[in-house]
Order: C-alpha cells, then structure tokens, then sequence
C-alpha cells in the first residue's frame, strides 16, 4: 500500500513516501481504507524524536483517522464491510487495574494510534473493532479525521479533569491551534465565560467566530494583567496551558485563589520556571491529562453531531506532500487542523 514513513528521527525530509505492507486483519479487528488522517503536535514531536520513547522503525505517523471499513476479522459484531467510521486512536488492555476502574487512559498498556502503533498516513489500517466509530454520511471525511485526537483530549481535560462548571471563567492559551479550537467551543457549551489568548488579530478573528467571549493577542498584551483588569483583579478559575516554558508562571499569575491550571502538553519546553508560593499560599491546583476515553470522544462528538460544536479544517494536504504539512505545523502557518486526504 502507499504510504509515508520515516526510517531515522529528523526534520520534515525524513518523511518518504513509498510502499509499505498492506497490514492483515485479525480476529476482532477491522480493515480500514483510510480517506483522511490528520495532523498533531505530537506527529511533530515523534518525528524528531523523543527521549524515554521508542519507536519501531520505519514508522508511519499519524493518529487521526477516518474512511470506510474494507474488511472484518473472526468475531467482529457491530461493524459491517462498507460502514464509514473515525478511529478512536487509544489502545487499551481492559484488563488492568486501571482499565477496571474506569480510567482507561491510565491504562498500563495504553498504546497511541501513530505513536508506539503504526499510524494513519496510508491507504489501510487494521484497528480492534470497538476502535471504529460509526459516523453519520452529512460528515465529511475530513470534518471526521479532525475530531479524535484533540476533541478527546480537550473534552477529559476542561471537564472530567479540570471539572469546569457553568459560570466559572476560563483563560485558553494558544487558543487556535487543535486543542485550542476544542476547548473554546466546550468551554462554551459547558458554560464558562472564555478567555481566548492567541498570537495575531487573524487568530483571535476565529477564537471570536468559536464563541470566545475576551481576546487576547499575547504577542503584544502582558496576559495576566488583562486577565486581572477583565476579572477585577480576581483572576479565572481555570487555565488551559500546553504552552509550558513560555508561559507557565504567567498562566499561574492569571489564576483566582483556588483556581485550576490544566495542561496536556508543553510546546514551547517542558521545564519551565516554578514559583511554588503561588501554589500554596493561593491553593491552586496544576492537574495534567492526556488523550482520553471512548466516553470523552462520545462526548464531544455527539454535540458535533447535534451542531453545537464544530471541527476547522485549516488546511488540506495530499498524501504524498506530509513532509510540507509537517512544515506548516512546525512554523505555525495553519490555523484549525491540517487534514491529510489519502483518498477521494
Ligand atoms: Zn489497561
């Protein structure tokens, strides 16, 4: 099958596009025919390489993914030859401590769709069946590869981690990219006055048309002082930071007494500089998420699908030209989600 895959970690050149093998349906797993993947910080980040994971080489990348299922191994229920479906990208044992109490993100095995598994930039993949969600024909390809990824990890971020409520005020930084475009719109729907901070007028524009109530350009406005003359002097009960270095003492600044700080994430560095007085003497809280469960993927697309809440497409790339999407995320060029179209 067609697909891009890299051989060594580097910069958008390792991406080579060629033949790899068409993978083979097991028991309880489906074939899908991918017609849309789409693009994430982490594809970025594991292109280059990262310390403490290690992936199998060559690697196709991707952990987005929707199209129509070709084929269905021994045993599968509930999915038929022909259905179009998105993939839920989480992989998980349902055996484990953690997966029988309901936390399945914590799961010891977890294993990410694109990350330590081969991902969706190519023609077929095999995924365990309860992985592919059946989705409505008035939804694009596209539209569909654009949700999982970052509707999941914002749905389990702002309300099951970071307990969002109606009412409460919440600063979103970085507030067009995938996440971001996520979070302003459940912020919405769950309530919250939102608090939108992006780098350019172009990029607030469209936090404003997803329902961003203040906007705020932090390349040019101090954020915690705006955020306290918009509160007064109060500060927001929740921060959404997966900026890290750049803006994390900052982001505790911005915070009310008690207030929360949620984070999946740290793009601009990981080890930023801590004032910890902020912590105790204030009561906050610094509470990390990562991805999500079926339910926190149910969630978000239920209201997509009742158009409360939309996925932005920002941009379409063919298949062959990954390495220039990849490109395009690294200088930040896309607002919404790049989209990789692999099929018609
Ligand atoms: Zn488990």
């Amino acid at each position: 099958m067609k697909a891009v895959y890299f051989e060594k970690h580097g910069g958008p050149d390792v991406l080579q596009f060629g033949e790899r093998p068409n993978p083979v349906t097991r028991p309880g797993t489906v074939k899908i025919d991918v017609h849309a993947s789409s693009l994430n910080h982490i594809d970025v980040f594991l292109r280059g390489g990262l310390p403490g994971i290690t992936i199998p080489l060559p690697h196709i990348p991707g952990c987005d993914a929707a199209g129509v299922v070709s084929e269905v191994g021994e045993g599968v229920t509930g999915v038929k030859v022909g259905q179009r479906v998105l993939m839920n990208p989480s992989i998980t044992c349902g055996k484990c401590e953690f997966c029988l109490r309901g936390d399945a993100t914590l799961c010891i095995h977890y294993q990410l769709v694109g990350e330590t598994m081969s991902g969706t930039c190519c023609e077929h993949i095999v995924i365990p069946a309860e992985n592919a969600i059946p989705i409505p024909d008035s939804m694009s390809f596209a539209d569909a590869a654009s949700v999982p990824l970052v509707f999941t990890t914002a749905w389990r971020m702002l309300i099951t981690r970071g307990r969002l409520r109606a009412g409460e005020d919440i600063l979103i930084l970085g507030a067009t990219a995938g996440v971001g475009i996520a979070c302003i719109q459940i912020a919405k729907v769950a309530g919250a006055r939102v608090f939108a901070a992006a780098s350019s007028a172009e990029k607030l524009a469209l936090a404003k048309e997803l329902g961003a109530d203040i906007l705020i350009d932090y390349a040019t406005e101090d954020f915690p002082k705006r955020v306290r003359e918009e509160t007064g002097k109060r500060g927001v009960d929740v921060v959404v930071d997966y900026v890290g270095k750049d803006t994390w003492v900052k982001s505790l600044r911005s915070l009310s007494r008690g207030g929360r700080l949620v984070t999946c994430g740290a793009t601009t560095g990981y080890n930023p500089e801590e004032d910890l007085r902020h912590i105790f003497f204030r009561q906050l809280e610094v509470i990390g998420s990562t991805m999500g469960s079926r339910n926190e993927l149910m969630a978000p697309l239920k209201l997509i699908w009742a158009g409360r809440m939309k996925p932005v497409v920002g941009a379409v790339y063919q298949l062959k030209d990954l390495a220039s999407a990849h490109r395009a995320m690294e200088e930040r060029r896309v607002m919404g989600k790049i989209v990789i179209k692999v099929k018609d």
